[in-house]
């Protein structure tokens, strides 16, 4: 029998459920807050560097198999592109050194057993050091399974799981750690091919998927933010959006709740979830990449740490960016910029600059808060949640996302 599903928030998380919903010929409404789907991954003119740019660089493995099922059910697959190979380049901009993490192309990590190919100066047993991480508690933190310090350390673990984490390592989620672990570094140069969005977050990953719902019949409501859920005894029974804007839940219908965790508890004060956040910092600057610049650099050994390349662009991510949010703007894309240009190899003026502090990017990923994160299922049997912040077992990431935004929409299809 077709329902009807109100999906709340057009996020990743939201569109994923919408699109699946849609797909298996239920009838969609989905309803955002603000004037622009795609919530923390989303792109827009920027008038300081003349480009449209990305509230952040977002990076996707060839591993991310839900992200990648879902450009593929909006045909945006091709639009996701990297190198054929798993290869990282890095460079250390305090000693100069540059090197290549060559992950290969195969299902098993065999490049840890080449001297070529795995990070410099480090050796099989500092990666087997590493194997705690993989059947850590819940409750333990990073810093407890595995010595923070060392080599591999420093050129490998502390860029990775800072990047999925965005928090310091050290007092990050052991679990998550592992399982970021597990489908990256364990899963071979297969799952790790770094993909990236380079016609931009909006034109790949949101609009093509609001287009297709619209083809499908569903209603996409920009601006129409869920203001109170109404409930009687196990369901909800009506969504109010204003003070004469009521959309009354027949018996039959469901609702996905796809919005951050502050948004939800406020919506359903019962609601455990994280409390806590960690900004990311993004500066992107409008010069043109050097020739042969790999799309994505590692950097350490300074404050940028991952170098992105688009078309007339260099973009910079700073996870765990709470120490940079109340920096004076034009210092701080000042000194991020001296990093580029040792990153990148050149030199020259600040160029035309923008600079994007998400205060709340993710929930923190540490094991306190990852135990604030609910499951799909709510008090009320029609009312399901999706959000990077939910149970996942995943930190905070697109990938999260798309399997929170399948399970809900599994748990719909699954309703009697
Ligand atoms: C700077 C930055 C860099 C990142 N880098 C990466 C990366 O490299 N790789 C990666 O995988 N992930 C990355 N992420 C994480 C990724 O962007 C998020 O995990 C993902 O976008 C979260 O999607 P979501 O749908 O769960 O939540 P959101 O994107 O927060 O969507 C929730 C939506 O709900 C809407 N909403 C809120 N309240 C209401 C209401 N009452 N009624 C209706 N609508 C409402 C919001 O406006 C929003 O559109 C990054 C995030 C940031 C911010």
């Amino acid at each position: 029998m077709q329902k009807t599903v109100h999906i709340i928030g057009a996020g990743i998380s939201g569109l994923s459920a919408a699109v699946r919903l849609a797909n298996a010929g239920h009838k969609v409404q989905v309803h955002e807050a603000t004037q622009q789907a795609g919530g923390r991954c989303r792109s827009y003119f920027d008038a300081a560097t003349g480009l449209t740019i990305d509230n952040g660089n977002h990076l996707l493995l060839s591993g991310n198999h839900h992200a990648l099922a879902y450009a593929r059910s909006i045909g945006t697959e091709a639009g996701l592109v990297g190198p054929k190979l798993a290869q990282f380049a890095f460079v250390d901009i305090s000693s100069g050194r540059r090197w290549l993490l060559d992950l290969g192309v195969g299902k098993l990590p065999l490049w840890l057993f080449d001297e070529e190919r795995r990070v410099p100066d480090t050796g099989v047993l500092d990666y087997l050091a590493l194997a705690p991480l993989l059947w850590a508690s819940r409750g333990r933190k990073v810093g407890d399974a595995i010595r923070c310090e060392g080599t591999l350390y420093q050129r490998l673990v502390q860029p990775l799981l800072l990047a999925a984490l965005n928090v310091d390592p050290p007092k990050g989620s052991a679990g998550l750690a592992g399982a970021i672990v597990r489908e990256t570094l364990l899963a071979g140069g297969r799952a790790c091919r770094p993909l990236i969005a380079r016609e931009g977050l909006s034109s790949v990953l949101i609009e093509p998927a609001i287009k297709l719902l619209q083809q499908k019949g569903a209603e996409v409501r920009i601006g129409h933010e869920l203001r109170d859920l109404v409930t009687a005894g196990e369901r909800v029974t009506g969504l109010k959006f204003g003070a004469d804007d009521t959309i009354a839940i027949g018996a039959d219908n469901a609702v996905v709740m796809a919005v951050p965790p502050r948004a939800a508890a406020s919506l359903l004060p019962s609601l455990k979830t994280p409390t806590k956040f960690r900004a990311i910092v993004n500066a992107h600057f409008r010069v043109d990449p050097p020739p042969n610049a790999p799309p994505i650099l590692g950097v350490v050994g300074g404050l940028v740490e991952w170098l992105f390349a688009f078309p007339q662009r260099l973009s910079v991510t700073i996870s765990d960016g709470d120490r940079l949010v109340d920096r004076p703007r034009e210092e701080l894309a000042n000194t991020i910029w001296q990093d580029v240009c040792k990153a990148a190899g050149i030199s020259g003026d600040l160029p035309p600059w923008q600079i994007v502090r998400e205060r709340r990017a993710t929930f923190e990923a540490t094991p306190e808060q990852n135990a604030l994160r609910p499951g799909p299922a709510t008090s009320y049997k029609n009312l399901f949640l999706a959000g990077d912040w939910t149970d996942t077992g995943l930190p905070a990431t697109i990938e999260g996302s798309v399997r929170s935004g399948d399970r809900a929409a599994d748990l719909v299809l699954a309703m009697r």
